[in-house]
């Protein structure tokens, strides 16, 4: 056991089989990750420049955003004729101009690129650098990819996280930096408890406000809050940030480890982590108390989605005593999900990439309780009476910390309380 009481398993880090499958995989695109971000930073609008598949994606694929104040839209390129280009650039700088005169209130603007061919063809760099040249220093114009040719849809996140780093200021002030995308509700508890700890300043990316850019240095100590932004993790390393290795902040023992991680890296005495997160580690458990009597012994099978897998697997099973299955994830980033890896059961299969026939072949062969996949696979697989957890939900709703340890471990026993109301 190590200090949180985490069972550590006998397997070295590099020792546990991978199953490594490439062919169809079943993924949205990077652009989907605009639904999380353009309600964290408020000041910021994401123009996708794209076909009408894509500006479909970001408007009913997540449907809430059409009831959102709009900070995102689409640049639709057709058909054109390419052999005009410089026209397409002269398009793009129009809509981009003529939206910034209609919001004033945009301070920083994030070109979107998308995978189709015209789109390919754009330099948004250069576009970005053209814009810049103009809006500067009234409106920052940043350009990343969430095309879906290069990116599953929370590597969207990383790209857009990756982009800002240079932008960063320095600084050679000690500080924690917390990486990744949190709701807001989630942050405010994360400061309280920080603060509690005695441990500042800290400082978030992305903060609420994207004009508001943290500052970046040797004594900045990196704390990831999401396991997929490992391109955006390294930008920052070499910027001289120094990573903090830690399970991830979910249910109530990979939030105790996350703080207590911080807590240590920033030199906090044992008595005071104790004072501060035993408390909180105990109402989370006691919440997660209720929710193991339905979900501990259930099987369940994490398809490659979302690159939470591995942090989840880790919570479903060291703290709801789940049993593993599968635990698929796009890209295993040891780096990333070392610490939680290095918790997940032997017996556990581990898998990265997708072959999705021969997953599926998998599922159906074993019939798990529970798997976690993405929204076009769940409805098929529910048709086979497989119950399903929407891995898209895992990342929109607030699952990290102490205070969220029972919604998390709730969106798992839903669909197998619903299932056995319906068997009632
Ligand atoms: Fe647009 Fe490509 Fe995403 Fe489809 S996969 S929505 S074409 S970026």
């Amino acid at each position: 056991m190590n200090d949180v009481g985490l069972p550590r398993t006998a397997l070295l880090r590099d020792a546990r089989p991978v199953l490594r499958e490439r062919g169809q995989r079943e993924v949205f695109c990077g652009l989907t990750s605009i639904v999380w971000l353009h309600r964290k930073m408020q000041d910021a609008f994401f123009l996708v420049v794209g076909s009408r598949t894509c500006a479909h994606l970001i408007q009913s694929a997540a449907g809430v955003m059409i009831f959102a104040e709009p900070r995102f839209g689409t640049a639709i390129l057709t058909d054109r004729d390419l052999a005009g280009l410089a026209d397409v650039n002269a398009e793009l700088d129009r809509i981009a101009l003529s939206l910034l005169a209609r919001r004033p209130d945009i301070r920083t603007l994030f070109l979107v690129g998308s995978c189709p061919s015209e789109v390919i063809k754009l330099d948004l760099a250069k576009a970005a650098e053209r814009l810049n040249a103009t809006l500067l220093p009234r409106v920052r114009v940043i350009n990343y990819s969430g095309s879906g040719i290069e990116t599953t849809f929370t590597q969207g996140e990383d790209l857009a996280l990756k982009a800002l780093t240079p932008l960063l200021p320095a600084t050679d002030a000690r500080q924690l930096l917390v990486l990744g995308c949190l709701p807001d509700i989630v942050e405010d508890q994360f400061r309280r408890i920080f603060d509690a700890l005695g441990i500042g300043p800290v400082a978030f990316l992305p903060a609420r406000h994207a004009q508001e850019l943290p500052a970046v240095g040797a004594n900045t100590l990196l704390l990831p809050a999401q396991p997929f932004n490992g391109e955006a993790l390294r930008a920052l390393v070499a910027r001289g940030a120094v990573p903090v290795a830690a399970p991830y902040p979910f249910g109530a023992l990979g939030s105790t480890a996350w703080f207590e991680a911080a807590a240590r890296a920033c030199g906090v005495d044992r008595v005071t982590i104790d004072r501060v997160l035993q408390p909180l580690q105990a109402r989370a458990m006691t919440a997660l108390a209720h929710y193991r009597q339905t979900l501990a012994g259930r099987r369940i099978f994490f398809m490659p989605d979302s690159q939470l897998e591995v942090p989840l697997a880790r919570f479903v099973s060291a703290e709801l005593g789940m049993e593993l299955t599968e635990v698929g994830t796009p890209f295993l980033d040891r780096q990333m999900v070392g610490a939680d890896l290095d918790l997940l059961p032997a017996a556990a299969t581990l898998s990265e990439g997708q072959h999705l026939e021969q997953q599926l072949e998998r599922v159906r062969a074993l019939r798990p309780d529970l798997t976690v996949c993405g929204l076009g696979l769940a409805n098929p697989l529910e048709a086979e009476g497989l119950s399903t957890k929407w891995s898209i939900e895992l990342v929109f709703s607030p699952v990290h910390g102490f205070d969220q340890a029972g919604d998390l471990a709730e969106l798992f026993a839903r669909p197998l309380n619903r299932k056995a109301r319906l068997a009632a």
